[in-house]
């Protein structure tokens, strides 16, 4: 059975996109620890990141330097958090989460709750072409 990022990919579950390409697809996350909080996810469904082949990785890396950087420069944060887990979801994920401190990117803590207007909102301010 598909997971449930290539269900999105596919269209087949609603996702506030921000980026895409051939191979690679950006998009917020549900249940953020900050505002813009993004998973970049391989099309080709793999689950663990490192068995991805070393041209997929690196093609990843790049794709979300891309989103990291607009994220930067729209939420004006001090980095943008690359953090990788996986312990949820067995599709390969690159967490991209907009950070000021170390609490910004605890995956312990309440996760912002914002509504579809602001997700959308989000979305399209950190939208790259
Ligand atoms: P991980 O696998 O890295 O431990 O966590 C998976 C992440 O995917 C979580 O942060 C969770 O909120 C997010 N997530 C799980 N299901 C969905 C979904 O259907 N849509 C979106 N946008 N995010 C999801």
């Amino acid at each position: 059975m598909a997971s449930i990022f290539s269900m999105i990919i596919a269209g087949d579950i609603p996702s506030y996109k921000v980026a895409e390409d051939e191979n690679y697809y950006a998009f917020l996350d549900i249940n953020p620890l900050a505002k813009g909080h993004t998973l970049v996810v391989p099309k080709r469904e793999e689950d663990y990141i490192f068995d991805l082949s070393d041209e997929e990785l690196s093609g990843m890396v790049k794709f979300a330097k891309r989103v990291a950087e607009k994220q930067k420069s729209v939420f004006g944060c001090k980095k943008v958090a690359m953090v990788v887990l996986g312990l949820e979801v067995p599709h390969a994920h690159i967490h991209l989460i907009p950070m000021n401190s170390e609490a910004d990117v605890d995956f312990r803590k309440a996760k912002l709750q914002l509504t579809k207007e602001e997700f959308i909102e989000i979305a399209e301010s950190i939208k790259v072409e």
